[in-house]
């Protein structure tokens, strides 16, 4: 089936339609990879699968990008793996390091605490500046900005399903903006004033929270369509879509709603004196700045990054997109720790199932 494209396969909808070839071309898009030399195992394997299960077809661009150069091997066994071309880029040092604004002494008390705390990478610098670059700075560096789509990829993740359509397609056929797979609640103590600091932003920038947002998603207490302005002592309910998989409008990120966000949440610290992810941090940039319909659940590709699974429970869709799946009891969706069943039922997804509400 190379270069056809077809519908994706709902969990209600099998109707699925093979288009013509003349309906074929790419996107203007890249798979982007940020990673370390050291990871070249774990980034093959994800290559291979995605490869296999989608990009074998399409021959969408590799991007990886590294504070470090990339060393020969990363560079020629990468290249081998990739079905498209690939691109290595350096991010400069302006856009990795800790901002020279920073307070050492409360960013030495900070690393202290989250030690203390026990706080997942609570000890690591360098994954704060991780963090604060996929914010703030992946979708404006020199290979990245003749992009208007991207396909985020870490080391040692897993597709479990057949594509069977391009993606990247459906994002600009469908407006979509934002996409993720899976989405969990945050660890509290690695964003203690985040929320504070983002309705500090809205009240400074109004204008920038979508009419259509999707904030009863992220906040509890909030009738679903209101908005949160209009509220006092609505918080933050920790709900993320992962970050580890996103297909996302690079255009989005670049626009000044998104920027004015982020540079507010910048210069306060939080990134550093706390361990703000960006996962909560793109969240919470979709739920508030983009309209609701503009994000998207990719529910049927199956996926794994550890600790957490997600495929379809379908066994048509399973047989139809040849998934291979692990047993059915790690399967996330439906279950506690996900937040999906609250996303389903901000009217989010074909799926509206009354069984899996977690009701306040
Ligand atoms: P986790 O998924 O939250 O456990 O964190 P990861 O270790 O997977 O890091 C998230 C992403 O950032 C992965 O793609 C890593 O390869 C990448 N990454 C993390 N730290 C660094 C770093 O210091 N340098 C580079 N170049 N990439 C990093
Ligand atoms: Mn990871």
């Amino acid at each position: 089936a190379s270069n056809s494209y077809i519908e994706p396969v709902y969990m209600n909808d099998l109707n699925h339609t093979f288009l013509t070839e003349e309906n074929t071309r790419l996107e203007n898009a890249t798979i982007l990879v940020l990673c370390r030399n050291w990871e070249l195992e774990d980034i093959l394997s994800s290559m291979r699968s995605l490869e296999d299960r989608f990009n074998k077809d399409y021959h969408y661009p590799w991007t990886f990008l590294n504070d470090v150069p990339f060393d020969d091997e990363f560079i020629q066994w990468t290249t081998e793996m990739a079905s498209g071309k690939t691109e290595y880029g350096l991010v400069p040092p302006q856009d990795w390091s800790t901002p020279s604004f920073i307070n050492q002494t409360k960013y030495d008390e900070g690393i202290q605490d989250a030690i203390e705390r026990k706080i997942l990478y609570g000890f690591s610098k360098s994954y704060r500046n991780m963090c604060h670059f996929n914010s703030g700075y992946f979708f404006r560096q020199e290979l990245v900005n003749k992009y208007d789509y991207y396909f985020r990829v870490e080391p040692g993740v897993e597709y479990f399903c057949d594509f069977q359509m391009d993606p990247f397609r459906l994002m600009r056929e469908k407006r979509k903006k934002y996409s993720f797979i899976v989405t969990i609640y945050e660890y509290p103590d690695t964003i203690p004033t985040l929320w504070e600091t983002v309705e500090d932003f809205l009240n400074e920038y109004p204008q920038h929270l979508h009419p259509n947002n999707s904030v009863g998603f992220i906040t509890d207490k909030t009738p679903i369509g209101t908005n949160a302005l209009d509220l006092g002592g609505t918080s933050y309910n920790l709900c993320h879509f992962w970050s580890n998989f996103e297909i996302g409008d690079l255009n989005f990120f670049r626009s000044q709603a998104y920027l004015d966000y982020f540079n507010y949440l910048s210069k306060t610290g939080g990134f550093y004196y706390e361990r703000w992810g960006d996962a909560p941090v793109h969240s919470i940039a979709a739920a508030l700045l983009l309209d609701k319909n503009e994000i998207y659940h990719f529910e049927d590709i199956g996926y794994t990054h550890v600790p957490l699974f997600s495929y379809p429970e379908s066994k048509q869709i399973k047989k139809y997109k040849r998934c291979i799946v692990p047993k059915d009891e790690n399967n996330l969706n439906v279950g506690i720790a996900s937040c999906l069943p609250r996303w389903w039922k901000l009217g989010g997804g074909k799926r509206f199932l009354k069984e899996y509400y977690h009701e306040e």
